[in-house]
């Protein structure tokens, strides 16, 4: 494909061995160049809104160290990931440790210049307080867009010890602020014990629909696709990941952690039953270091399926031209 324009992505790993790959030291400015990037991964390294353990705040750099070993041709998808896209790291956004509402607020501010170029973030949490920053920045762009939830949680609780701003009230802010549209939205893999039955019969009767990870695995990948493309129709949407779906066998490192948990090539295809879909923007939350397994496998599972994310906008790139 003829191109015009810088393109960026990673290394070749069959050249360079991906232990030359590693972050700079002293650490330096990471890419800005949005013109020339189809999709930025940029870190959102706050954990201060996590109500039991905390850690994501290191989520980023794990992710990153753990993406060293991906490689450019998707065989399932049949896509050339970074061939097909320009991919840039963008570096951290800006938060304030402590303060969800302030970082809230500059996560949106962040994300804007990137937005506005045209370029698709894919967000490396930090908890899941994050998300409510990014639908700020996309709603700004794009209008209510609809929202396709992974997660172990609806994540549509109204407050925690008072606070508004937290790891489980995202997606009721951004309600409550005109972001999304919840009849456009499917939030799946909801499971674990609740504070009341009315946890996910209000956000139900809000038209959110929740597919709790029960049901969802009785499910065929296909049938998960058809129905988010059902939900969110021709409009915008957003795909949020909370690693904490997965099973704890296989995502220890996260803060809120819920047994019986999708497996790790589950959830690999119900996002790949999403190809073609035009997603606005993607975010992988809750991965928390401090809490991983021996081989970091919750990072890796990070690492790999915000790499599946991608391939969904090298998929619609590529069917675009
Ligand atoms: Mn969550
Ligand atoms: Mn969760």
């Amino acid at each position: 494909m003829a191109r015009t324009r810088p393109h960026y992505g990673p290394p070749d790993a069959s050249k360079s061995p991906r232990d030359t790959g590693l972050p700079p030291y002293p650490p330096r400015p990471a890419s800005a160049a949005w013109d020339n990037a189809d999709c930025a991964a940029i870190g959102a390294p706050f954990d201060p809104a996590t109500s039991f353990r905390s850690g994501p705040r290191m989520g980023p750099a794990a992710i990153r160290e753990a993406s060293l070993l991906l490689r450019p041709w998707h065989p399932a998808l049949e896509v050339d990931v970074f061939g097909t896209l320009s991919v840039v790291d963008g570096g951290d956004l800006d938060v304030t440790p402590g303060n969800a509402e302030r970082t809230t607020a500059q996560i949106a501010e962040g994300l804007a210049p990137v937005i506005d170029a045209g370029t698709t973030p894919l967000v490396l949490g930090g908890d899941h307080s994050i998300v409510l920053g990014e639908l700020r920045a996309h709603a700004r762009k794009h209008g209510p867009v609809g929202v396709v939830l992974l997660d172990a949680h609806a994540d549509t609780w109204d407050a925690y010890y008072g606070e508004r701003y937290f790891h489980g009230t995202p997606f009721r802010r951004a309600l409550e602020e005109g972001l999304i549209d919840p009849r456009r939205s499917l939030l799946a893999g909801m499971r674990g014990s609740l504070y009341a039955a009315s946890d996910l019969d209000e956000p139900r009767s809000w038209g959110f629909e929740i597919v709790p990870c029960d049901e969802l695995r009785t499910w065929t990948a296909q049938r998960y696709g058809e129905r988010v493309r059902e939900r969110i129709g021709a409009g915008p949407a957003y795909l949020s990941f909370d690693i904490d779906v997965l099973d704890p066998a296989f995502a220890p490192g996260t803060g809120t952690p819920e047994v019986a948990g999708l497996l790790p090539h589950e959830a690999i295809a119900f996002i790949r039953a999403l190809a073609g879909v035009s997603f606005v923007g993607y975010d992988i939350v809750e991965v928390s270091p401090p809490y991983d397994g021996p081989g970091q496998v919750t990072a890796l599972n990070g690492a790999s399926i915000a790499y599946e994310l991608l391939a969904l906008s090298a998929v619609a790139a590529a069917a675009a031209g």
